[in-house]
Parts: structure tokens; C-alpha cells; sequence
């Protein structure tokens, strides 16, 4: 096993940089150019002067960021120079035009991930495993507790869910993250879905965003206009409907004229270690839907990609004491410093 002296992508208290292509990942501050993996706000922060993401990516950056930003989309696999280096975007299968980053210089290669899972998702472009050298990995569910079966299906337990609350007269309250997650439970329900399942204002824009990029979704009613148009009647605000909002709904004044209701979270959060689902907190039910790859397959992931050495985010004491013990050469990402890459060892080559 050998690896340049300095690091290819390295970690800085702005996020991960490339000197030799001078360009951040997802930086934590504003910088001259911010490749963004994908548009949730622990990866897509405003400020930076160019941002570079993938052309399916786009609407969503501009409608999280702003229309005035000065960002470039670039199709998935395509490949771009940016100093020394060659970048391309890869799927990573997260949310709608979520990517990994591939930086390649000379005959060394590496993978930056995101976000990313490799379960079949309607509301986005499937996982592409990229082989490389050295992968960045993040590991949100990086302990073996986080185990989701692969079988459910999906769509069909929320609706049977919604059905059974419609049929005693009850609404359905589904909670879940406005961005990726609204929209895949929306292309879930789409071939079940009989009649609009009401959405919260703040996921109208980014499912709009979703349709404009073809993604096939169950049709939708703004549901503060049902709210306001029910207000203006006699009896129950509503009756047997699915709404799609964030939890803080529950705050809001009409809520007491909704009648009766059941609530559920759909979360990777869910997972018991037995593999069900249970409702945490306050919910009733709990959907197991999870947009990051579980224990099985972070490793499958870094099997796939066959690099020889791992850096892990988030989570990573589980990961990285497991990698080690299959023999690979894995540390948490805060190693990655251009200072200590060195020590990592290994080093017999020369990269700039
Ligand atoms: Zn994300
Ligand atoms: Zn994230």
C-alpha cells in the first residue's frame, strides 16, 4: 500500500479542501468555489462566490440558496478540469441530484461521498459506485443498531396507514424532513395515492423543483389553502386527509379544528435494534425511511469502491475500529490534515 505525500482532499476548518484544484466540498463557510454535494443545509451554506453542483441539483440550490447565486450545473459523470485536477459528480442516491465528488490527479483517485444510500429511491437518480483510492465517507447511521430491511415497501405501508385512519374518519399527519424526504414519500404514494395529500407550505417550492426535473410524484394541494377554505365552513377542517409537514404544525392554531388525528415520522431514526419501527417521542407510528446508507451498506459501499484507505465522518469510532479489523487503513476524518496526513504513514510517493 502506497499514498502521495500530501493529501489529495484535505480537512480545514472550512470543510474539505483541494489545493490542487483550490476548490472546497460543501464548505462550512463562505469560499471562491464550493462544490456542493446536495442542497440540505449541513452541505449547501450561502456566501460562496461559485458554486458548482450537478445539473439536477440545480433548481434545488438556487430555491435553498437564493435565484441570485452563481452557481453551475454539471451532469452527472461528465468531466471538468479545475486546476490540477480532474472533478466529475457521481450519484450517491441521497436526494435528487445528490452526488459524490470524484477528484482525480495523476494516477491517484479519490471519492468524496456526501449523503448517500443505496436503497431504491423513485424521487431520485440511483447510487453509482465510483472506485477509487482513497474515500471520504460519511457514516450518519455508522454503528450495526442501523439495519433497515430491504424489502418494505414503502409507499404501500403509508398508504395502508392513511386508509385505515381515513376509514375511522381520522386525518393522517406525516412528518418528515421538507427536502428529500417529502418528496420521495410523495413518488412512494404516487402509484397508490387516490386523491391530493395536503402539503405544508415550506415543501411546495422544492416539490415543484422535483417535477421539473420529470421525477414522478402523487398529485398535491397547497394545504394552507384547504386550511383557510375550510376555516370559512361549518364542522371538521378536515377529514381522512394525509397531510406531508414538518412537526411544528402541531403549534399552529387551526390544528385544534382538525379534528381527529393520527401522527407518524418517517425516519431512519425509527429502527429498533430488532428491525421494526416504533413511534419515538410524542408520534404514534413510525415509518422506517431512511436517505442514508444503513451499517450494511457503508461497508458494502467501501467493499464496492475498493479503496485502500477510508476516511469516515460522523459516527465513525464503530466503523473505523471495524474497517481496521478487516485490514483496511481507515481514520476519522479530522486525521485528514495537511499537517498529519504524513503521520498516517504509507507515503513513498510524491504527488505535487
Ligand atoms: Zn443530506
Ligand atoms: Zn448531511
Amino acid at each position: 500500500m502506497s499514498f502521495w505525500s500530501n493529501p489529495l482532499i484535505a480537512w480545514t476548518e472550512k470543510g474539505l479542501y483541494c489545493q490542487a484544484g483550490d476548490f472546497y466540498i460543501d464548505p462550512h463557510r463562505a469560499v471562491d468555489t464550493a462544490l456542493i454535494t446536495h442542497a440540505h443545509s449541513d452541505h449547501a451554506r450561502r456566501g460562496s462566490k461559485k458554486y458548482l453542483c450537478t445539473s439536477s441539483g440545480l433548481g434545488l440550490l438556487k430555491s435553498r440558496l437564493g435565484k441570485s447565486i452563481q452557481a453551475e450545473g454539471i451532469p452527472f459523470q461528465q468531466s471538468f478540469q479545475l486546476g490540477n485536477v480532474k472533478v466529475s459528480f457521481h450519484s450517491a442516491g441521497h436526494i435528487l441530484g445528490s452526488a459524490q465528488v470524484r477528484v482525480e490527479c495523476g494516477s491517484e483517485v479519490w471519492v468524496a461521498s456526501g449523503d448517500y444510500k443505496r436503497d431504491p429511491d423513485p424521487s431520485c437518480e440511483p447510487f453509482e459506485s465510483v472506485p477509487c483510492h482513497t474515500f471520504i465517507t460519511e457514516a450518519t447511521f455508522g454503528t450495526p443498531k442501523y439495519q433497515w430491511k430491504k424489502d418494505s415497501r414503502h409507499g404501500k405501508d403509508i398508504f395502508d396507514w392513511w386508509m385505515e385512519n381515513a376509514e375511522a374518519g381520522r386525518n393522517s399527519l406525516l412528518f418528515g424532513y421538507s427536502l428529500g424526504k417529502a418528496q420521495r414519500i410523495l413518488a412512494e404514494l404516487a402509484p397508490y395515492a387516490k386523491r391530493p395529500i395536503l402539503i405544508h407550505d415550506s415543501v411546495v417550492d422544492l416539490t415543484e423543483c422535483y417535477r421539473r426535473e420529470g421525477r414522478i410524484l402523487a398529485a398535491t394541494e397547497k394545504l394552507s389553502a384547504r386550511v383557510a377554505a375550510g376555516e370559512m365552513a361549518e364542522g371538521e377542517l378536515l377529514e381522512g386527509e394525509l397531510l406531508l409537514a414538518p412537526p411544528s404544525i402541531l403549534k399552529d392554531g387551526w390544528i385544534d379544528r382538525l379534528g381527529d388525528y393520527r401522527t407518524a415520522f418517517a425516519s431512519g431514526w425509527m429502527v429498533r435494534s430488532s428491525g421494526g419501527s416504533y413511534g419515538r417521542g410524542s408520534y404514534d407510528h413510525g415509518f422506517v425511511i431512511s436517505d442514508h446508507a444503513d451499517w450494511n451498506d457503508l461497508n458494502q459501499t467501501i467493499d464496492d469502491c475498493g479503496a485502500e484507505r477510508v476516511f469516515v465522518l460522523h459516527r465513525e469510532g464503530r466503523l473505523i475500529q471495524h474497517l481496521r479489523k478487516r485490514g483496511l487503513d481507515a481514520h476519522p476524518v479530522s486525521s485528514l490534515t495537511m499537517e498529519n496526513y504524513p503521520r498516517l504513514g504509507g507515503l513513498n510517493l510524491r504527488l505535487f
